[in-house]
């Protein structure tokens, strides 16, 4: 089986993971250690390689095939968490093939492909791609039923509530404005935001949990609030300063170190997490290196500790 019932069919000398449009280069096409068949698995990695409504420099469409090119560069096992990803069963699905001139049926594929991974009772791992696709998944998920009680969690430099960009709805500087539409106000927590526009931040103060340049401190305040809630967890890669990061569309300097980011992430362990994505790495931009094995890092420690 390739991907799950909702994967690009296989086919001939398509026998990656990913099937058709896959740009996993790693052995096999997967990240690391993630080859647990699909019905064993109890996490699900996905890539959604599109980049279609960046304004500054796209290139976040190879991200998903970097990011497990990468990981092979590591260890399966975590030092901080004395845990190896061979302990856990997670499936690589590969890559959706998603069209790139419209929006609304790339958003609609990510959308059914996640509702797929939940019906199964299994978590989804995104790996993007731009942060439109975060919408997707959410509504996805806000559909089932944890839906309700659904509480987004976004580390990014950027609030990304405009309420149209360039005339569109859908963008990736508007993403979180639908994606509080989706969840309701006050069920999304925005942290270590940096950069937006005056109304973004007015809208932010007023309907969202709105934290700016720091992650780990309000995360631990918002978490205490928490009760067991479904939670989301969306990592916009550009939260890092572009000193960790720089491969990115959008880099805000200013930001973050790697070390408060897997902090933040360890502060989730325990937590009811039920999708997450990381998103805006794109490799193109990253001459170094130093993203894609960031980026890779970052699902290692998260897989391991989350689940
Ligand atoms: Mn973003
Ligand atoms: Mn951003």
């Amino acid at each position: 089986m390739t991907g799950g019932p909702w994967g690009p069919a296989a086919g001939p000398g398509n026998t990656g993971p990913g099937g058709h449009g896959s740009t996993g280069i790693g052995p096999g096409g997967r990240f690391m250690a993630t080859d647990a068949a699909y019905d064993e698995a109890r996490v699900v990695l996905l890539g959604a390689p599109w980049d279609a409504t960046v304004t500054y420099r796209p290139g976040a469409r190879f991200g998903p095939g970097r990011i497990r090119e990468a990981s092979y560069g590591l260890e399966e096992y975590s030092i901080t968490l004395d845990r190896s990803l061979l302990d856990l069963a997670v499936h690589d699905a590969g890559d959706l093939d998603l069209p790139f001139g419209a929006p609304a049926a790339a958003l609609e594929q990510i959308r059914r492909a996640v509702a797929a991974i939940a019906r199964d009772g299994k978590v989804p791992v995104l790996l993007g791609g731009e942060h439109l696709i975060t919408l997707a998944a959410v509504q996805a998920l806000a559909e089932g039923p944890a839906g309700r009680d659904l509480v987004v969690i976004q580390m990014d430099a950027h609030a990304d509530l405009r309420d149209t960009y360039q005339g569109q709805e859908l963008s990736h500087a508007t993403v979180m404005r639908r994606v509080s539409q989706v969840v309701g106000p006050g069920r999304l927590v925005q942290l270590g935001i940096r950069s937006g526009d005056r109304e973004e931040v007015t809208f932010g103060r007023r309907h969202t949990r709105f934290c700016t340049q720091r992650v780990l401190e309000p995360l631990q305040e918002v978490l205490a609030e928490l009760g067991d809630v479904p939670l989301y967890v969306s990592i916009d890669i550009d939260v890092l300063d572009p000193a960790w990061a720089p491969g990115t569309g959008t880099p805000e300097p200013g930001g973050i170190d790697l070390h408060e980011l897997l902090a933040a992430v360890y502060a989730l362990k325990g937590r009811h997490i039920i999708g997450a994505d990381l998103v805006e790495v794109a490799p193109t931009l990253d001459p170094t290196e130093r993203t894609v094995v960031t980026a890779a890092k970052i699902i290692r420690e998260l897989l391991l500790s989350w689940f």
